[in-house]
Parts: structure tokens; C-alpha cells; sequence
């Protein structure tokens, strides 16, 4: 809309940066045992707007692939090298996340790249929502929600429609960049700062992070506490505001 700017805009754009955009935090592709501990301990010194620790939303791999040749199949081809949770696996941490009250949804059983041919079939996708309630209702419980967030953020009309059909409740959101080989903190932060500035929709941003990587389950508070003192308001994970 350049050349339309009227003197209200030019000063809204200049004094209000969105500096107090709400946000919300979701860690995809655990549950692991130590680093996703550590995340939810970074998390009991973190508080919410009103004060209290905050509850994030977790989306848990039901049992992701360790051999080689299993990563090759399901996850994206340029993707093979990372450790990714397991509810099988790991539900002892499974239950330390909902025991501290967070939210649990579901990110799938193996992490498919939903752009594999084979793997965006109406039974291999069906597979990937049955086979998680599977495994992880037993742990954890039903859920009175259900929420789902595809690996990779791709939905293909098949994810779509499988999980509308199942009444899943789909939660995207904006990567934090935690899952980039080698980014540092500083750029963590930067980014994420970026992308809270820049909000504009009417309502609060989800940060996507990931509780297997460095950034995130070693500096999880400071990055956040730096947005909050950028003015960024921390909210309790809550899809119902989505
Ligand atoms: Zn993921």
C-alpha cells in the first residue's frame, strides 16, 4: 500500500512496533529424557503476564526412528543427522511435561516429511495419527483437546482432512530458527524478536522451539527473558485463543 500512508498509520507504524504482542511457546520433536528435563526446569523460572510459571504446549513424537535407514524413509532429505523423542521410549518425561501442567499434542509417530510420495497416502498418514493415540494415550491419557502440528509445518490436503476428520485442532506457528545447524543464541534471539515485532495478526504468536536442540535447553529463559524486556507479552500455552 505505499503512497497510501495515511498520518495515522505513519505514526502507528512509528510508536507502536507491536512492542506489546503476545506470545505463546510450543517445543516440537520430544519427548527426550535429558534435554526436554531441561527444558521444562528452564520453564518453572519462566512466568506468564500474570505472574505465574508459564505452561507451554508440547508436540511429542510417538516413537521417532533411530536407525538410519528408517530416518532416510520418513524424515526430509536433508534432514537424517537429529535425536528426536520418543513417547514409547521416554514416557516417565512424557508425564513430568503434562505432571507440570502443559499442554501435549501430538507431532505424529516418526516425523514423516509429508512430501515423500509414499508417505502422503491416506492409510500412511491415518497410520501416523492412530499409531500415536496408540502409544501415547496409555502414558498420558486421552485427550480432552486434541492437537496436532505436522513435522516440517507441511500440510498436504491429506494431513488436512485426516486430522479434521479425527477432530484435531491443527497449531501452527513461527520457528524460533533453534533447529538450524550452528545458530547461536544471539540469532535465536534476533529472530524471534523479529518475528514478535513484525506480528500483525489478531492473534497471540505461537514461537516454535524444539527441546533436543542446544539453544533451546541451554538458554531457553534468556531468550525469552529477553523478549519479555522488549515488551512481548508472555501467555499460557492456550489453542482456544488461536
Ligand atoms: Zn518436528
Amino acid at each position: 500500500m505505499a503512497g497510501c500512508t495515511t498520518g495515522l498509520d505513519a505514526g502507528l507504524q512509528g510508536q507502536i512496533p507491536a512492542n506489546n504482542t503476545e506470545f505463546m511457546l510450543s517445543f516440537d520433536d520430544g519427548p527426550l529424557p535429558e534435554t526436554t528435563g531441561r527444558v521444562l526446569e528452564l520453564l518453572a523460572r519462566l512466568k506468564a503476564v500474570d505472574g505465574t510459571p508459564v505452561k507451554a504446549g508440547f508436540f511429542l513424537l510417538a516413537d521417532a526412528p533411530d536407525e538410519f535407514w528408517q530416518r532416510r524413509m520418513y524424515y526430509a532429505p536433508y534432514e537424517l543427522w537429529t535425536d528426536k523423542g520418543s513417547v514409547a521410549k521416554y514416557p516417565d518425561i512424557a508425564r513430568r511435561i503434562k505432571q507440570a501442567g502443559h499442554s501435549i499434542g501430538n507431532h505424529t509417530v516418526r516425523h514423516p516429511w509429508f512430501k515423500w510420495p509414499w508417505l502422503d497416502t491416506p492409510e500412511a498418514v491415518l497410520r501416523e495419527f492412530s499409531e500415536w493415540e496408540i502409544i501415547a494415550e496409555p502414558v498420558l491419557g486421552a485427550a480432552n483437546n486434541r492437537l496436532f502440528r505436522p513435522p516440517y509445518f507441511i500440510l498436504t490436503a491429506t494431513v488436512r482432512e485426516t486430522a479434521t476428520r479425527l477432530g484435531y485442532q491443527i497449531v501452527m506457528g513461527e520457528s524460533a530458527g533453534d533447529a538450524i545447524p550452528g545458530i547461536t543464541v544471539d540469532e535465536v534471539k534476533q529472530k524471534t524478536q523479529a518475528i514478535l515485532a513484525a506480528w500483525a495478526k489478531p492473534y497471540p504468536c505461537v514461537l516454535v522451539f524444539h527441546d533436543t536442540r542446544p539453544t533451546t535447553y541451554g538458554h531457553l529463559d534468556e531468550i525469552v527473558s529477553h523478549l519479555q524486556q522488549q515488551g512481548f507479552r508472555l501467555l499460557h500455552f492456550d489453542p482456544k485463543r488461536l
